[in-house]
């Protein structure tokens, strides 16, 4: 498979090592989107979140906290964010992954959570909850 993650893991491209084990290898992000910006990625193939099964999601969430800490150790942020961008056009590489992104005062990273919460309803609430809920 063309995968440049599974090239990755396998060492046929060079990457910036932080930490590996059985199941993941933490890399830095060639585009250090900022100072520190990391990926963990699953040795085995998965495409993407929706296709993550329990056992694979446990194993990679339990070593995010170790390389967290590393790495507000090492440069002490302002804060971090988790992103797990999932399916095209949001996720470029169709391989799952983790970024951890340490944030800086007046860094470039710019996430914005818009508040609906004006236009909502207790109906409208209970719609959309009951929708996902009804999917589970
Ligand atoms: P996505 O958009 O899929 O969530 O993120 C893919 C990430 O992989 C991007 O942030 C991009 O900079 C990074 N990336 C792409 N190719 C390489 C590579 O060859 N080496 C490393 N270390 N990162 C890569
Ligand atoms: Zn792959």
């Amino acid at each position: 498979m063309d995968c440049i993650f599974c090239k990755i893991v396998n060492n046929e491209i060079p990457s910036y090592k932080i930490y590996e084990d059985d199941i993941l290898i933490a890399i830095l992000d060639i585009s250090q989107t900022t100072k520190g910006h990391t990926l963990i990625i699953l040795k085995k193939h998965y495409k993407n979140l929706y296709e993550l099964d329990a056992t694979a999601s446990s194993e990679i969430f339990k070593i995010v906290p170790k390389i967290v800490n590393a790495i507000k150790k090492s440069f002490n942020p302002i804060g971090l964010n988790l992103i797990i961008n999932t399916e095209k056009p949001l996720q470029t590489v169709e391989h799952f992954h983790i970024h951890l992104i340490p944030r800086y005062e007046n860094d470039k990273f710019d996430i914005h959570f818009q508040n609906n919460q004006n236009e909502m309803t207790t109906e409208k609430y209970i719609s959309v909850k009951e929708i996902i809920k009804n999917n589970l």
